[in-house]
């Protein structure tokens, strides 16, 4: 008998390009459909049929309260009585952009947008102006989004569907972006000594989330800085999943010596919402339209519910900094468990670990960059996430994405996920 979800699929395929509205929601890459969600609660969501999952996708990175937060709804509740946009100024806006400011050390001026990709392409085109200059480097298997300048090796989605570059992008365009190993600093020199005065930005993922979980080495980091500040480049970190992820204050708290000259948020600063924002210096900010001449804008920027949902997030982030110890240990209890688990079925895996973010390559060989990711084994893989799903856990899709945990989580969910890992271990051998 057809399941509900399968229903709903079929019928979502006939009206939406491939039944989802963003690529890696289709399941495709491990082969199955994917189960229609119903509803969420704190650690949980609930598919179609009622069938109840522990969740370590959070919606991509942007739930770290869980589902529901009560301070999150209840704001929502209060802003969507009083309307729910006005293509105005608003006092929410003001506040989020003071609490951002007050918080991170590298923003003097941010601005809102409607998501990631906004954030990173708005950033470059502010780059290229600063600078006068039209090439930017990005590290191979990092993933910025999905406009044109950026589909150019990219990681997660793109990666997964073996379509590192898309139709549709120009040659000419893809011409400007020239691409780097992560981790390899001479991969980055050859670059700069190839074309000395044609880089306007180096963009990275301080830890990268979209290749599996993989942190910058700190050679590296320091090299990207004194790199781009030897030849006048501007030196952009996207943090859209590691903003407020990692720790409060983002890639800042592992690397406080490197100072980006733009940061990309995205995800948790919307609690849920539709969100992007960059900020940074105020000489290069203030080169923004309405003060500068670098057009940028949005019909729905800063609208307040998302400024509402991504204000109560970031406060209560602020305001319980045990909030990162405890995803930290939570995260380090399954790390150590999975790594038990599939020694004790001769499996071997690498997992590695930032904070709250963990991902788990099917390989015994450490995974440092793009090329180390592509070697893990995928039909493993599929297998796991499958019995994964089937008991109750829900992974990401992918072995090259990262696995969020939430506040909500505790022992119980974590020792519960490691039970069933070893399960799916002794089935795969
Ligand atoms: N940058 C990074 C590091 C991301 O992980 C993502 C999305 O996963 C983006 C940019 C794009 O964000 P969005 O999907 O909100 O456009």
């Amino acid at each position: 008998m057809e399941t509900l979800s399968e229903k709903m699929f079929e019928r979502s395929k006939k009206v939406i390009p491939g039944g989802v509205n963003s690529p890696a929601r289709a399941f495709s890459s491990v082969k199955m459909e994917p189960p229609f969600i119903k509803r969420g609660d704190g650690t949980y969501i609930f598919d179609e049929e009622d069938n109840r999952y522990i969740d370590f996708v959070g919606s991509w990175g942007p739930l770290i309260l869980g589902h529901c937060d009560k301070d999150v709804v209840d704001g929502l509740h209060q802003v969507i009585k009083t309307g729910t946009s006005f293509g105005a100024p608003t006092a929410i806006e003001m506040k989020m952009a003071e609490l951002m400011v007050d918080s991170l050390p590298n923003i003097d001026m941010v601005r809102m947008v409607n998501s990631g990709t906004e954030a990173t392409m708005s950033a470059v085109r502010l780059a290229k102006a600063y600078t006068k200059r039209n090439k930017i480097i990005k590290f191979e298997g990092n993933y910025h989004g999905h406009s044109e300048g950026f589909l150019i090796k990219a990681g997660s989605g793109a990666l997964t569907h073996g379509v590192p570059d898309s139709l549709g992008v120009p040659a000419e365009i893809a011409k400007h972006t020239l691409t780097a190993s992560f981790n390899n600093l001479e991969s980055v020199e050859n670059i700069f000594k190839a074309n000395p005065e044609e880089i306007a930005a180096v963009i990275v993922e301080p830890v990268a989330g979209n290749m599996g979980v993989i942190a910058m080495e700190d050679d590296f980091a320091k090299g990207l800085r004194q790199i781009t500040d030897k030849y006048g480049t501007v030196l952009i970190f996207d943090e859209v999943m590691t903003g407020f992820r990692v720790g409060f204050k983002g890639a800042h708290e592992l690397y406080p010596d490197i100072k980006p000259d733009i940061t990309c948020y995205g995800k948790i600063i919307g609690g849920g919402l539709p969100v992007g924002a960059f900020g940074g210096k105020q000489q290069i900010m203030s080169l923004l339209a309405p003060i500068g001449p670098v057009y940028q804008a949005g019909t729905l920027s800063g609208n307040p519910l998302a400024m509402r949902a991504g204000y109560e997030t970031l406060l209560k982030l602020r305001n319980n900094p045990q909030i990162y110890d405890k995803l930290d240990k939570l995260a380090l209890r399954l790390e150590k468990g999975i790594r038990e688990a599939a020694k004790l079925s001769d499996i071997d895996i690498t997992v590695n670990r930032v904070g709250g973010m963990i991902s788990m390559f099917f390989t015994d060989k450490e995974v440092k960059n793009f090329e180390d990711v592509s070697k893990a084994d995928n039909e493993q893989f599929i297998a796991y996430f499958k019995e994964m799903l089937n008991s109750g856990v829900y992974l990401p899709p992918s072995q090259f994405e990262s696995l969020f945990l939430n506040a909500k989580m505790d022992n119980e969910h974590i020792d519960f996920t490691i039970e069933k890992a070893r399960d799916a271990f002794k089935k795969l051998t």
